[in-house]
């Protein structure tokens, strides 16, 4: 077995209208196509697929929580949950923290498409505010408080999807 984590997926295919993105999953043949739009979260997967992890903030000034200077949101949201205003676009640049929590997954269900086992790992990234879910490329024991950055699938392997952001440890 490989000491990093290999994904059981082939890339998705993706149509645009105007600036948001559908995904094309055929999970179940062609004629079974799961059509999915990413809306108004679109810039999200765009960023990925160019090794950019782009974040949401509230910049609304009578926010009761962000008060105009509101924290980095992963996953993003398109409008904020304390003031249902829309948010504003920031990338987080060079992605990095800790491991917050995480689970060892050595069988995972039907459709799972990281190869087992691996790490589903939460991770607390510098400078933004949610914890965020998220797989380990590495295979060796860890721990609670280790370093990782972020790795992004890019160009031909990149998926379009929420797996294309990933860790290793730094
Ligand atoms: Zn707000």
């Amino acid at each position: 077995m490989s000491d990093r984590v290999q994904l059981k997926t082939a890339p998705s295919r993706i149509t645009a209208t105007a600036d948001v993105w559908v995904l094309h999953l055929p999970r179940f043949g062609e004629e079974g196509t799961h059509f999915h739009t990413y809306g108004m979260l679109t810039p999200y997967f765009k960023g990925l697929a160019e090794g950019r992890l782009m974040a949401t903030l509230c910049m609304n000034r009578g926010c009761p929580v962000g008060r105009g200077r509101g924290e980095k949101w992963l996953p993003p949201r398109a409008d904020c949950p304390d003031c249902h205003q829309p948010m504003v676009w920031q990338e987080v640049v060079n992605p990095q923290g800790y491991i917050y929590t995480y689970t060892y997954v050595e069988r995972g269900g039907a459709g799972l498409e990281i190869e087992c086992p691996y790490y589903q790992i939460d991770v607390k990234i510098e400078g933004v505010g949610t914890i965020v879910k998220s797989y380990l490329l590495d295979r060796k024991p860890i721990r609670i408080g280790d370093r990782v950055r972020a790795r992004f699938r890019t160009g031909k392997e990149a998926t379009h999807t929420c797996l294309d952001l990933c860790f290793e440890l730094a």
